[in-house]
Parts: structure tokens; sequence; C-alpha cells
């Protein structure tokens, strides 16, 4: 690593801490640029810490991401401000202002030892955790994961009986750290001397905004969405990986994947979503890893395998992982009496409209920019394009409509963790280079 620069340098902000905010944030932290990575959630590492395996090396994704999320926080370059949020910008390329909102945690992050106490004692239950993809709940003292950078609990100031009635404090009293502190407030950080920002918002889901009803997803148990499914399999998951249906407990022999939920669609968003062809196939390859006798049905437009080794994976999961790609339409879902959804659909390869019983649908939702973007790009001044994806010049895709302003992953469009790493580092180049004047 290169020392740091010195404290009159000028330092970087980066918005979001996904993977591709946390690969800018080690790139130029090793430059020796002074960084503020600023996160709205308690944790960093987004989506990928979300995720089982990847595609298509089906290597641990946590494995991979645990030591940047560990580096980005020890790291004497790069300082995390967890809870935060973007709240005015001022001046430009070279030397902007930053404002950022930091939320009251009301745990002290230096001093929670993660034991947990607090959570088990909490009497406020029944809060959805989104890192579980709201399928467990949790406690106002709550931590996304156990192994969350930082490894500090937080008090939901929404649900918290203290912060809202001045009653409970059970949590205070049996914090042994002495960890828990309500004396907190949210603050306003002001940054100076900020030579350039980089927007890495990602995504988010279409689950997260529609209801989807028309696939019986919030209507039969029985759909459930990717990302639930990524979680279900998950060994750190509320099913500790043993995967099995919500509704009753029994072990799905024929699971099915809808391709192109919202995607591609006069009714959702016009674009494909680009990851989901190949997750799909993952999470297949996964599931009949857990059980050999699994049959997996994959309907699909048309697959979309655009990247080094993507098709060969495809076949191996026809080959190896009994995956049969069906070329079709989607009519509608119901259920039979004991919840297996039931698809009807047309064969594109014989016309005809056939139907199948499954135990589970699962559904490859439409990746969407993240929700608050248009907020946040009217803070920064840039623009958005015609889906609200942070809008590059195409043949510099970092750049943004305000100098000094580049961004990167799934800010920009919907992109695979490769590219989104990828771009991050362009992103950071192009930030370094205002910093250190070339
Ligand atoms: C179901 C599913 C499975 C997938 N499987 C794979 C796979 O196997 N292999 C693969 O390569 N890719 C996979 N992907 C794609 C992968 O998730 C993305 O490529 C990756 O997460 C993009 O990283 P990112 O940092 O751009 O965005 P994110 O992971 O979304 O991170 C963005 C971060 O920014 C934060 N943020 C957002 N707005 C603000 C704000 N205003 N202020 C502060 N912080 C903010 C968010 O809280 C988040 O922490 C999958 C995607 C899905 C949906
Ligand atoms: S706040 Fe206290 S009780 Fe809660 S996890 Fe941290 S150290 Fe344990
Ligand atoms: S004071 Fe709030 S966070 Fe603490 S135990 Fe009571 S309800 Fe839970």
């Amino acid at each position: 690593m290169v020392k740091n620069l010195g404290e009159n340098s000028k330092s970087v902000v980066i918005i979001g801490a996904g993977i591709a905010g946390i690969q800018a944030a080690l790139d130029l932290g090793d430059m020796g640029i002074q960084v503020h990575l600023i996160e709205k959630q308690p944790c960093i590492g987004g989506r990928m810490a979300q995720l089982d395996k990847t595609f298509p090396t089906l290597d641990c994704s946590i494995c991979i991401l645990a030591p940047k999320l560990s580096e980005c926080y020890r790291h004497d370059n790069i300082t995390l401000h967890t809870l935060s949020e973007i709240q005015k910008i001022g001046g430009s390329v070279g030397n902007f202002s930053v404002d950022v909102l930091k939320h009251a945690r009301y745990v002290k992050e230096s001093v929670c030892t993660n034991c947990g106490d607090c959570g088990a004692i909490c009497p406020v239950r029944g809060i959805t955790n989104f890192f579980d993809a709201n399928l467990v709940t949790q406690a106002a003292a709550q931590i996304a994961f156990p192994a969350a950078v930082p490894a500090a609990y937080r008090i939901d100031p929404s649900k918290c009986l203290y912060l809202n009635y001045e009653i409970c404090g059970l949590c205070y009293q049996n914090c042994g750290a002495d960890a828990i502190d309500f004396t907190q407030k949210d603050s306003i950080l002001s940054l100076d001397k900020v030579g350039a920002i980089i927007v890495a918002t990602g995504l988010d889901l279409a689950e997260d905004i529609h209801t989807l009803n028309i696939y019986g997803y919030q209507k039969y148990d029985n759909v459930i969405t990717a990302m639930e499914l990524e979680r279900l399999i998950c060994a750190s998951g509320p099913q500790a990986g043993h995967l099995s249906r919500l509704t009753d407990g029994k072990h799905p022999k024929k699971i099915a994947y809808l391709q192109c939920i919202d995607s591609r669609s006069q009714k959702g968003q016009m674009y494909c979503s680009s990851v989901c062809c190949m997750y799909t196939t993952k999470e297949a390859m996964i599931a009949y890893e857990h059980d050999n006798e699994l049959e997996s049905y994959v309907f699909y437009i048309d697959m979309r395998a655009g990247g080094k080794g993507f098709q060969k994976f495809l076949q191996r999961g026809a080959k190896e992982y009994n995956i049969k790609y069906l070329k079709s339409k989607i009519s509608h879902i119901d259920v039979d009496k004991d919840d297996n959804p039931i698809i009807t659909y047309e064969d594109y390869e014989t016309s005809e409209i056939k139907q199948l019983t499954v135990d589970l649908v699962v559904l490859a939702t439409c990746i969407i920019p993240s929700r608050g973007i248009n907020n946040l790009a009217n803070v920064l001044g840039i623009d958005l394009d015609h889906y609200d994806f942070v809008k590059t010049n195409p043949f510099l895709p970092v750049e943004t409509s305000i100098e000094g302003i580049y961004t990167c992953g799934c800010a920009r469009e919907p992109m695979d963790i490769p590219r989104s790493v990828a771009e991050a580092s362009g992103a950071a180049a192009r930030a370094a280079e205002v910093i250190k004047g070339g």
C-alpha cells in the first residue's frame, strides 16, 4: 500500500458499499488516497453478501467478499460511514464539499462485542430482515447477519420502546460491554476538499415495488423470488441451507424457474436484467447438489449467456444437473389442493399449450435502480437515463453528466460481479487522476 498522500490532500467520497463501492474504495485506499465510503444500511457488502455461491465458478460468495469487507473496515485510508446518506453537495471537480447525514446506531460501534444479548432480550419482535429477503424477522436490537461488518448491533429507532415511549431499556441493562447509547443523535458530517465522487448505489429488485400478482407471488406461498431462494439455499440463511418449502417443510423434488419476470416487457421494464439466465442455472445447480433427485425446469424466452465460459455453464446444467430448458411463454399459475404450483404455458417448440405441476416456482425478477436514486441524482445534479440508472457517456462508461462524479456497477445498469468490479477499478482510476492531477 502507498503511504497516505497527507492530511491536506483531497479525498474521494464513494456512495454505496456493495462490491463495486468496496472495490473502488480498496483501489483508491491502496493508492494512498483518503476515501469516505458512505453506506445507507447498518452494514456493508450489498447484494453479494446475500448470495450463496456465484456463477460461473460456483465459488462461495461470502468467502470471496469477507476478506474485502474486513480490509475495507481496517484500511488506514478508508473511513466507513454506515447508516449514512448524502444530504448536500457543493463545489465542483477537484473541490467538492459534501454533507453526510449520519443516523444514530444507538450502539457504540467500537465497544459492541456482537454477543447478541441485546437482541435476545429485546421484547419487540417481528421486524423483517432485508438481508434474509424478509423471510425471517428480528428484534428491535438487531444485526443483519452474524458476520456483518461492522460487527455491531443497532437499534431500530422506529420500533424501540425506549426511543419511542421511554419504557423497557432491557438491552441497556443487559449489555455487559456497556455499548448501548441512547444519547446518540443523528448528525451531519461536513466533508470538504473532496476531489471526486463515485456513485455505486447498485440495484433493487422488482418485487420491492411491484406486486407480481400475475405469477402468483405473495398469493401462493410456494412461488418465491430468486433472491429468496438464494437465502433459503445459503448455509447462513434461515434454513441453514437445507432447502424446504416454507408452507409445509417438504423438500422440493421439482422446481420451476421463470425467467424475465418484469424484464424485457412492456408491462415492466424494457431492458434485460443481464444476470438472471446465469444465476438461475447456478441456483438450480446448487439445489441439485443438495438433492440429486431434483428436477429443474427453466422457462425462458431466450438464454443470454454472453460471458466467458457462460455457454459451457448452461450446457453443464443440462448435462450434469438435470436442468431442462423450455423455450416458452407463461400464461398463468394456479395451485392444486396441496399448494403445488401448476404452470400453464405455451411450448414454443410445438406451439402447444401445456401444464406442469411443480413443488416450487422461482421468479427471476427484474433488476431495477436502487430506490432513492432520483433523490440522490437531484442532490448530486447528475442525469439519470430513461429507466433511472445513472446516465453515462456510452464510450466512457464510468463518466456521469457532471465532471468529477463517476459511477460503477449496477448503479449504471444491471451487470454481474466481475463487471461491477472491473468498472469499480475504472471509476477509481478516473477519481485518482483528479486527486493526483493526472
Ligand atoms: C438473485 C441474484 C443472484 C445473483 N447472482 C450472481 C452471481 O451468482 N454471480 C454474479 O456475478 N452476479 C450475481 N448477481 C448480480 C450481483 O448481485 C451484482 O452484480 C452486484 O451485487 C452489483 O454490485 P453493486 O455494488 O453494483 O450493487 P449492490 O450489491 O446493490 O450494492 C449497492 C450498495 O449501495 C447501497 N446504497 C444504495 N443506495 C444508497 C444511497 N443512496 N446511499 C448510500 N448507500 C446506498 C446499498 O445499500 C448497497 O449496499 C445476482 C443478482 C441477483 C439479484
Ligand atoms: S450492544 Fe451489547 S448486548 Fe448488544 S451485541 Fe453489542 S455488546 Fe452484546
Ligand atoms: S430498549 Fe428498545 S431495543 Fe432495547 S430491549 Fe427495549 S425495545 Fe429492544
